[in-house]
């Protein structure tokens, strides 16, 4: 049975959407924002089974970005496209902290979390990069960006292919308000502009209206 899997987007991204340079991060040293990713990317759903994990999906690119001492994501079932992944779904009863399920498009990512996985995948983040972000932006389950503006500048050769700006006329993505980003986060997250080794950002939760 196929149930409707909704998707977040996950981002950090500079006032001109640049979120990579050179097949990493623009910037270094944002430990508190990195952490405010894993928390929530990790924490359940209140109604979720306890022994369910959420979902993290990301492209070939992205995966070779994060250290492998730090891959796979921990907490996380982490799931990696490339179109030299084998067609065919991957097979059941994979060890999630070992290693990552291997598919061939977003299509087949999302077929896994609501299929074999359906009982033990709660939340499904995507997690870049820009070519996984532009695939999952003409999904209409694409309901929320969890976006960091980061407001200083950055060189960037990798960017988010859609502009999300407070004073936009477009209006089908829309800011939250701090209490409904808090409760769908589950954290009281911080507001207004935070500080980090000379680097300002700002935490925001945008939705699909
Ligand atoms: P991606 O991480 O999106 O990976 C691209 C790869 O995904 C492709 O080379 C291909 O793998 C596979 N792929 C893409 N589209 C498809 C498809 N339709 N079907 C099957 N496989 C597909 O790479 P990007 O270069 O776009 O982004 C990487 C950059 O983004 C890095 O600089 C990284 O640091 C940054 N980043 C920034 C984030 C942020 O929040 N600031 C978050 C995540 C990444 P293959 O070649 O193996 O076939």
């Amino acid at each position: 049975d196929m149930l409707p899997v909704e998707l977040t987007l996950v981002l950090a991204a500079t006032r001109s959407m640049g979120i990579g340079r050179a097949g990493t991060l623009p910037w270094t040293g944002l430990k508190k924002e990195m952490a405010y990713f894993a928390r929530v990317t990790k924490r359940l759903p209140s109604d979720a089974h306890p022994q369910a994990l959420n979902a993290v999906i990301m492209g070939r690119k992205t995966w070779d970005s994060i250290p492998p001492k730090f891959r796979p994501l921990k907490g996380r079932l982490n799931i990696v496209i490339s179109r030299s992944h084998p067609d065919a779904a991957p097979a059941e009863g994979i060890d999630y902290a070992a290693e990552p399920v291997k598919v061939s498009s977003l299509e087949k990512a999302m077929e896994y979390v609501s299929s074999s996985a359906s009982d033990k995948v709660a939340r499904v983040f995507i997690i870049g990069g820009a070519q996984i972000y532009g695939a999952a932006l003409q999904l209409k389950e694409a309901k929320r960006i969890l976006l960091t503006k980061v407001i200083s500048d950055f060189e960037c050769d990798a960017f988010f292919p859609l502009k999300l700006f407070e004073s936009q006329g477009d209006a089908i993505w829309v800011k939250k308000p701090k209490e409904e980003f808090d409760a769908w986060t589950g954290e009281e997250v911080p507001d207004g502009i935070q500080e980090e080794n000379g680097t300002e950002y700002e935490f925001q939760m945008w939705e699909k209206i």
